[in-house]
């Protein structure tokens, strides 16, 4: 993993692990790994490994609370009931992530643009990292300042501030006092182009 993270860092760039145990995600940490996808068992010492590695967890709570996703894209019923099983642990464990004060991304293991339970599975998983214990801003943070930042392009996009790239949404509710008002956004700006505005 050491040989692996340091050709990464001479090419400029970073590691990320698809992993689920603590006592790995410990070591990969310890190693120079940045990113995490999934984290299902994580415990405190891999939580703090990853903290102090200043690394990201991509929590993906959409993968074990879906389980009508699933059945709509024919997934057998032993990978539903599997998936579903380990969401109480699952969800604990991103938990102990946010009470380390481990940095989470936004991600959910489904194609772009796929809808999840009638909403935008991005957007419903903002409400899944919620539950977890980030608060609304944070939830909002994991998915757009946060991503730009592990990238390395927070200078360009992640941020509405000048000299940044247009990509804009509207809500007409607060997010910040629900997250599930991002399930009303009507108007997406894609590096200054408008992309959906939906006039009532
Ligand atoms: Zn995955």
């Amino acid at each position: 993993m050491e040989a692996v993270v340091s050709v990464a860092q001479a090419q400029g760039s970073y590691v990320c692990a698809h992993s689920g145990g603590a006592e790995h995600i410990r070591k990969a940490a310890g190693a120079g790994i940045l990113c995490f996808e999934h984290g299902y068992e994580l415990d405190r010492t891999a939580c703090k490994a990853i903290r102090d590695s200043h690394g990201y967890v991509v929590p993906t709570l959409s993968v074990t609370r879906s389980p009508q996703w699933m059945k709509a894209n024919r997934f057998e019923n032993w990978t539903i009931e599997k998936a579903t099983a380990s969401g109480p642990a699952h969800l604990d464990s991103i938990r102990t992530a946010v009470k380390e004060g481990v940095q989470l991304l936004n991600g959910t293991d489904m194609p772009p643009g796929e809808v999840n339970d009638g909403v935008n599975a991005t957007v419903r998983e903002m409400a899944f990292m919620v539950e977890a214990g980030l608060s609304p801003l944070e939830s909002l943070r994991a998915s757009t300042i946060r991503p730009a930042e592990l990238m390395g392009i927070a200078k360009e996009v992640g941020a509405v501030e000048l000299g940044y790239r247009a990509d804009l949404v509207a809500v007409s509710d607060n997010p910040l006092e629900d997250i599930r008002a991002m399930e009303g956004i009507f108007f997406v700006m894609q590096a200054g182009r408008v992309i959906r505005w939906e006039r009532s």
